[in-house]
């Protein structure tokens, strides 16, 4: 029978593993990278890890599962909320194995929170907040409770202390791994995935020491990949060596220049304007506001319509307003240098796939935001347009900053063509591949049909 075993590492770059493996840093993946089909992978956009995971667990494209980020509106009321589990469109990957009668392990995977229920054991990963209410079933959260496991890093600690975060960030990583180790043994499952927050936290707080080689962070930076590398040597010692072996991350990281507001862009254009200064909500915006925007580079349009108090003409309107915000976009340049911030704007009918029932969705309705036949509340997440910054640009949603541009405790900002993805049996596709692809690679390795709705390669 077919099986897999998936390593999912947050947030780690293909080149910055390549390096390691080129510099003998990582002894065990170098081996396994001898044996394998090791490539760089684009993530989605906007490259977060919510939206890139949930396109890995459903095949799909954003646009279609309807994550684009942390944080969302409800157009009607403009107040904001957090998408969970439950706002995902389609069924996920491990549900769909279920199905299929396969026993399925996955733990940690960021949007799976709540729950779904599987043939086998779900366990919650990033924006779960209670343990006790993350799994399926319901009693593993007791046990892991009880072992001292956690979701999540506190983030908050690495402000206060980058010591101290960092031994957190082991221990966390520790109780995974234990985690792991104890579920593996529990039975012969088709279908394995473990995932690792705790790399993308690291690389937040931490990236930029580890690029200019800071003599205290830089070695404890590296400490965190060895232990990485001898997890990895673990798991293939472990695993038959006719399971699949599968590594992948959801996006890449780099060193971040600057945060840029791009919200603070707009109103400095004339384009968004506030009832009140120092606005908090959403509820603050003006209506004669054109556009506002969200985390990271998401853009959407004050459309009539579909916004409270849209005052945005669908049309010709609409369409003059997203040009001119795109070329607003290009027009940031980052005061220091001179430097262009933004390297692409992509409008919301060019961030979908190739999927044949994508096809048929996209050829029925229009693609201005209030009549795309069939799904009108996927719609409605879809930013109209999504800017995406140059390498180190951080484009952060907040309503209002004092200033357009400002360096924080961040250190590192995910990119979204240097993610990874490395299989161990099987030659991957011949072409450039999206973390979008990969569930129906997976499928096809455990011999399971495609559905129509997943993309494909092909
Ligand atoms: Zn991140």
């Amino acid at each position: 029978m077919k099986r897999i075993f998936i390593l999912a590492l947050d947030g780690t770059p293909f080149t910055f593993l390549k390096k390691a493996v080129d510099r003998g840093l990582m002894p065990n993946f170098a081996a396994l990278v001898k044996q394998s089909d090791f490539r760089q992978m684009d993530s989605v956009l906007p490259p977060v890890s919510s939206a890139a995971w949930a396109s890995f667990m459903t095949g799909k494209f954003p646009s279609r599962h309807g994550i684009f980020g942390f944080v969302d509106r409800t157009p009607e009321t403009l107040e904001w909320f957090v998408p969970l589990s439950n706002h995902l469109q389609g069924q996920t990957l491990w549900e769909y194995l279920s199905q299929h009668g396969k026993r399925v392990f996955v733990m940690n995977v960021p949007l799976t929170y709540p729950p779904r229920k599987v043939n086998g054991i779900s366990i919650c990963g990033f924006l779960g907040s209670d343990i006790l209410k993350g799994t399926y079933p319901p009693e593993i959260g007791k046990i892991l409770k009880a072992r001292g496991y956690q979701i999540d890093v506190d983030t908050e600690a690495a402000k206060r202390d980058l010591i101290s975060f960092i031994r957190q960030l082991h221990s966390v990583l520790d109780k995974r791994i234990e985690t792991m180790r104890h579920f593996w043994r529990q039975e012969k499952w088709d279908f394995f995935m473990t995932h690792i927050m705790e790399t993308d936290r690291l690389h937040h707080f931490l990236w930029e020491y580890m690029e200019n080689n800071h003599p205290e962070y830089a070695p404890l930076f590296f400490d965190f990949y060895q232990k990485i590398d001898c997890m990895i040597a673990e798991i293939i010692q472990t695993i038959p060596d006719d399971m699949e072996l599968l590594l992948l991350s959801d996006h890449g990281f780099t060193t971040l220049k600057k945060e840029v507001c791009i919200n603070r862009w707009l109103w400095e254009k004339g384009l968004l304007r506030f009832t009140k200064s120092n606005p908090q909500t959403l509820a603050d915006m003006h209506p004669e506001s054109s556009a506002y925007s969200l985390y990271p580079g998401r853009i959407y349009i004050n459309l009539q319509g579909r916004e409270k108090n849209g005052v945005v003409k669908p049309g010709v309107d609409y369409e003059q307003t997203r040009q001119r915000i795109k070329q607003i976009l290009f027009e940031l340049r980052d005061p220091e240098n001179r430097q262009p911030v933004v390297k692409d704007v992509l409008f919301s009918e060019q961030l979908s796939g190739q999927s044949k029932q994508k096809r048929q969705i996209f050829s029925a309705g229009n693609v201005n935001g209030i009549n795309l036949s069939g799904n009108s509340k996927r719609l409605n997440s879809t930013p109209d347009m999504i800017a995406l910054g140059h390498y180190g640009y951080d484009l952060k949603g907040n309503l209002w900053r004092e200033n357009l541009f400002e360096k924080t405790v961040f250190n590192g900002t995910h990119t979204f063509d240097d993610a990874f993805i490395l299989m161990r049996n099987k030659l991957l596709p011949d072409k450039r591949l999206s973390i979008a692809h990969i569930a129906s690679i997976i499928l096809s390795a455990l011999e399971v049909p495609i559905p129509d709705d997943m993309e494909t390669v092909c």
